[in-house]
Formats: C-alpha cells, sequence, structure tokens
C-alpha cells in the first residue's frame, strides 16, 4: 500500500521532506521485512515450544511446573541478551492441586466412566456413593434449580454443550453449580462437548473455589447414566481427591522491553504460560507464549530500537480468573494512559487472520491503517466482535485499547483443555508465521505518529461493557468494581 500511495504523497511535500519520507518508509519496510524473514525462518518460536512442552508439559497455575516455566522463559530472555527481562510477582488467593478422579456406575450395574475434575472445585469427601439425577439442559432464566428435593445428595447431570469457552457459556455454568450446591447436591457433572469420549477441564467461574465437586462426564459415558435411568435408579461411587492449598499463593509474570527512543509510550505483546495439566498446554497457549518470545528475539536480534517501547508480558494464572493480567494491571496503574496497545494472543496455533478490537470501533479506521504491514501475511484484518476468554479482558476494562488475535478455525475446539493439546499437533510454519504477525502489529503500532486511539473513562467502559453483552459475566467477575 504504501507504495501505490507514494507518489501522491510526494507530490503534496517539499523536496526535503519527501526525501525524508522515501528514507524513513524504506527504513521501516526493510526493517519490516527483516523481522518478518527472522520470524519465519530461524524456527525460534518451534524450537521453544518443543523444550516447553517436552521438558515441562501442563502447568496449572501456583504448580512447581508453572515456576519452571517462568524461570524457564526469563533464562531464554536473558540468553537472547534481553537483560532487563525479570519476574513480577502477585498474590494468589488460593492454590489448588488437582488430584485423580474416579468414578464408576455401581447400580443396577457395574461400568467405569470417563470423568475428569474441574479446575479449583473441592474433591469428594474420599469416595462416596450417590444416586444419579438429570438435570437436562438448564431452562433460560435466573432460577435454574427449582426442585431441590430431587437434586439433594446426588450426582446431578447437567447439559450445557457449548462450543468452547463462550462468556456467557461460563456465567450460566457458574450460576447453576452454586444453586446445585446450596441444593444439597453431592456433585454436578457436566456433558463434554468434546468428541471420542474426551473430558474437559476449566476453572472460568470457579476461582478462588468453586461450590461442589464439578465433574467433566464424556458425552457416551453421560448418555450410558441417562438410557440407564430411563429404566430405574442408577447409583455412583465417586472419588475426587482435589485439595487446595493452605492460604494463598504467590506467582509470577514475566516481563521484557525493547526500550523505544522515546519510552514515554508502549505497545504490550502478550500470551499466558499457564494450562491446564491433561497434556502439554501447547495450543492453549504454549504456541502463543513461543511466539511473543521469539518476537522479542528477533527484535533483539535485529538490533531494533522502535520509536516507543515494545513490552513483552507472559502472563500466569490466566486460565482462573486472569489473575496474572490483572495483577500487572494493578502493579502498573500508573502506566495505563501511555499504552497505545496491547496484542494478546491466545487463540491456537492456526493460520493468523487479524485482530478483534473487543468492540473499539473507535479504533477501526486507524487500526485498518496500521495493519496494512500484515497485508502481505493476509493477517490485516479487523473484527469488532468482544469477549472475556483471555487476558486482554482486564486491559478492556480498564479502557486499554486491547487486542487479540483470530486465526482460522481449526481443531482448536477439540483440543482446548484436553488430553491432545500435544506438541505434534502444531505446525511450525504456523508459529513462524504468528510470530511474524505478532511482531509487525507491535512495530507498525509503536513506530506510529500517533496512538490509535485513547484510553476509554470508566463510564465508557460501562457503556462498551453493555453494548457488547459482557456486562453480566463483568458483574461476576470484578463484584467489587468501582468507578476510579
Ligand atoms: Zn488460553
Amino acid at each position: 500500500m504504501r507504495l501505490s500511495v507514494f507518489p501522491i504523497a510526494v507530490l503534496l511535500c517539499t523536496a526535503s521532506m519527501a526525501a525524508a519520507q522515501t528514507a524513513d518508509s524504506n527504513h521501516s519496510g526493510d526493517e519490516i521485512a527483516r523481522i518478518v524473514g527472522y520470524a519465519m525462518t530461524r524456527g525460534g518460536a518451534s524450537a521453544f515450544l518443543e523444550t516447553l512442552t517436552d521438558t515441562i508439559g501442563g502447568r496449572i497455575t501456583g504448580s512447581p511446573q508453572s515456576h519452571a516455566t517462568a524461570e524457564l522463559i526469563l533464562k531464554a530472555l536473558k540468553e537472547a541478551g534481553l537483560e532487563n527481562a525479570h519476574f513480577e510477582e502477585y498474590e494468589l488467593t488460593s492454590t489448588w492441586q488437582h488430584g485423580s478422579a474416579i468414578g464408576e456406575v455401581i447400580q443396577p450395574v457395574r461400568h467405569a466412566l470417563m470423568i475428569g475434575s474441574y479446575g479449583w472445585v473441592p474433591g469428594t469427601p474420599g469416595p462416596i456413593e450417590a444416586p444419579v439425577a438429570d438435570f437436562g439442559a438448564p431452562a433460560p432464566g435466573e432460577n435454574h434449580v427449582t426442585e431441590a428435593a430431587k437434586v439433594r445428595g446426588a450426582a446431578v447431570i447437567v447439559d450445557l454443550r457449548s462450543n468452547g469457552i463462550s462468556s456467557t457459556y461460563a456465567g450460566t455454568r457458574i450460576t447453576i453449580a452454586r444453586q446445585l450446591a446450596q441444593a444439597g447436591a453431592a456433585a454436578m457433572f457436566i456433558v463434554s462437548d468434546k468428541p471420542d469420549r474426551m473430558v474437559y477441564t476449566s476453572a472460568f467461574g470457579f476461582y478462588p473455589r468453586g461450590p461442589l465437586p464439578i465433574i467433566s462426564i464424556a458425552s457416551e459415558d453421560a448418555a450410558l447414566l441417562r438410557r440407564l435411568l430411563a429404566k430405574g435408579p442408577v447409583k455412583l461411587r465417586l472419588d475426587v481427591q482435589n485439595s487446595f492449598g493452605k492460604g494463598p499463593g504467590r506467582e509470577r509474570n514475566v516481563v521484557v522491553d525493547i526500550e523505544g527512543a522515546d519510552p514515554s509510550e508502549m505497545v504490550i505483546l502478550c500470551a499466558h504460560f499457564d494450562s491446564w495439566d491433561a497434556a502439554q498446554g501447547a495450543k492453549d497457549n504454549g504456541a502463543g507464549v513461543a511466539s511473543v518470545l521469539e518476537a522479542a528475539r528477533v527484535f533483539k536480534a535485529l538490533k531494533i530500537r522502535p520509536k516507543h517501547t515494545i513490552r513483552f508480558v507472559f502472563f500466569s494464572g490466566e486460565e482462573q480468573l486472569a489473575n496474572g493480567s490483572r495483577a500487572y494491571v494493578e502493579q502498573h496503574k500508573g502506566e495505563l494512559d501511555r499504552i497505545r496497545a496491547v496484542f494478546n494472543t491466545d487463540a491456537g496455533a492456526q493460520a493468523p487472520l487479524g485482530f478483534q478490537l473487543n468492540g473499539r470501533q473507535d479504533l477501526e479506521a486507524a487500526t485498518r491503517n496500521l495493519f496494512e504491514p500484515l497485508a502481505a501475511l493476509d493477517a490485516n484484518r479487523v473484527y469488532l466482535d468482544a469477549d472475556f476468554d483471555s487476558d486482554h479482558e482486564s486491559f478492556m476494562v480498564v479502557g486499554v485499547p486491547a487486542y487479540s488475535m483470530r486465526v482460522e478455525p481449526g481443531d482448536y475446539d477439540v483440543r482446548h483443555h484436553t488430553i491432545v493439546d500435544t506438541f505434534e499437533r502444531i505446525d511450525p510454519r504456523m508459529l513462524g508465521v504468528q510470530t511474524a504477525v505478532m511482531a509487525v502489529a507491535a512495530y507498525s503500532f509503536a513506530n506510529a505518529e500517533h496512538a490509535p486511539g485513547r484510553r476509554l473513562s470508566h463510564a465508557e467502559v460501562r457503556e462498551l461493557l453493555k453494548r457488547t453483552g459482557l456486562e453480566p459475566l463483568y458483574e461476576l467477575e470484578y463484584p467489587n468494581a468501582k468507578p476510579e
């Protein structure tokens, strides 16, 4: 685009301005070409992801694996010469250990069940026996559990099938869980929407402590329970051995800067490094971590000094309540007005398409211009949708322009939070493209004359949340939110 527009610009400029602009544009075009070349040919993201997944694997927030991951990221950054890389610590309200979950039908027949625990929920008080109740799909409205007697003491099947991690889905899930706990249910069985007898996990809505044992059950196994129930009472034995830590825990984010010539403003690239432990957390979100880390190393290797600072942040605690990014926002309160944009990547390792603006129509025109260098990578699309599905949320709710990478729909929903989120499912070429897209977006925004927009006031944020349908979830997640 710059090439076709430029002859007109020359006519409008004085000769010396035009010369300066030519030099400048050529320089930035050249730097972008080098960034993309490095990102796509060095294989750095893929090599890092292999080390992360095969030497550490799954990394639940607060676990030794999560701590080892922070160390690994810091070490990789330091080894690349990024001297200012450092940890930023914060408090976790609660820590949780994932124990085994065993379920078996014991009446009228014996059948082992494919089940798995959700995160940050209690276990059973040792092995228990409980009748099965079928709650079905929740009716719309607020009060889901109308007959407490039917669920008291029971393992209750709830059908909440949806695609992946939609925000409203998570809201309904926790509301029903609370109502079932209040009615005295022994456990909540959520029917998994994954294929091939796979179960699912998540802590969205349950952190810091879910109200009762919440268990994912394979859809095939839920169907069996329902067939048995149609013929008479069904009883289960259930043993879920989760435990909570005593008192609060500590976690860390990792932060590193490529300092700009004028560090008064900055662009942030971020990804969360915590994951679930059913597998290796390769797509969610090892891929994102690897591409952000490699983007930092590419800038360093090329000795690029952007106009404004580019900061790279690796968050822990995302899978609970975006704890790492919330802590970051709190710890960096004084800098929020100076953030031009936050680019978060957490959508898996398919081909990138562009970025979601999370409802910020006011940023659209400027963003389309600044995304021009992404056109050659076919990743310059702009989406106005909004969600609370990852760390961009923490910036969005304080009015900072927050962008989330969008990728081609692939197998993310199948692999997400399941036993098949493993390294060999990742296409290393796509990690190269994602690295390039993140780096070029950061470069373009950091070097632009102006920021794409400004930070919204609290009233404007509330308006945005209303308009995008996220207000109920905001109230659930931020019960103590007050205007600043
Ligand atoms: Zn994620």
